[in-house]
């Protein structure tokens, strides 16, 4: 079984994956960690977004996941990367690192590997749309860019940081990520569309699971 879990930035599409591969008991994986991880790559090696990367750079990045217990880990040629991945410098350059093929159709490859075994819930932004377009079920959230910012603005717990900042910098992300031409963000014909700006995390957690029947 796949469960595709795509939307926009910060309307909480990992916290619902997490959710429901717990309940379900299967396998999950943050396809924005693999981009992001792979940006931390490509900063620490000064290669630019503007760069075509070669087969050989991908043979020196290994990066797996974990979720374990409720905790999800990311490794990065055996390093712990999990916090690394959130800060400010890759946030602000993944969406640009994003857009190129080489990078997309690495993830890809990662993900669909991932789903070969066994069933698995994928948080993104086009798995329902290009990487599993016949995954079993397929979401997409949304919600007013105020509330995600201020979501944004609750989880990062840093009074430093202003909302506006966070709002400015989520809207250019969707903006980069709808209007690429590769893969662009955009709800699936057959995704179930939940509006998330005025509903608690469990209110949408169950939305999802009605809509998952056995
Ligand atoms: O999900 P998260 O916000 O961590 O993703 C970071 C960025 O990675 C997104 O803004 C987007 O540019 C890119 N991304 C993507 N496709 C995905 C997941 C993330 O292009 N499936």
């Amino acid at each position: 079984m796949i469960i595709a879990i795509d939307g926009e930035a910060s309307t909480g599409k990992s916290t619902q994956a997490k959710k429901i591969a717990k309940r379900l008991n299967i396998n999950y994986r943050d396809s924005g960690a693999y981009y992001r991880a792979i940006t931390l790559y490509l900063i620490r090696n000064q290669i630019n977004p503007k760069e075509t990367l070669g087969q050989d750079l991908f043979s020196k990045i290994d990066i797996s996941q974990k979720f374990e217990s409720d905790s999800f880990s990311i490794f990065l040629n055996g390093e712990d990367v999990t916090s690394k991945i959130r800060g400010h410098k890759v946030s602000v350059n993944v969406s640009e690192y994003a857009k190129k093929p080489e990078i997309r159709n690495f993830v890809y490859s990662l993900l669909r590997k991932s789903s070969k075994l066994n069933s698995i819930v994928v948080d993104g932004r086009e798995i329902g749309t290009v990487v599993f377009p016949d995954a079993d079920y397929k979401f997409f959230l949304y919600a007013i860019p105020e509330i995600r910012a201020q979501r944004r603005h609750k989880e990062i717990n840093d009074e430093t940081v202003k909302i506006e900042s966070i709002e400015r910098e989520i809207k250019e992300r969707d903006d980069i990520d709808s209007t690429r031409e590769i893969a662009p963000l955009k709800k699936a014909e057959d995704a179930y569309g939940i509006d998330v700006s005025y509903l608690a995390i469990d209110q949408v957690f169950e939305e999802i699971l009605e809509k998952i029947t056995f």
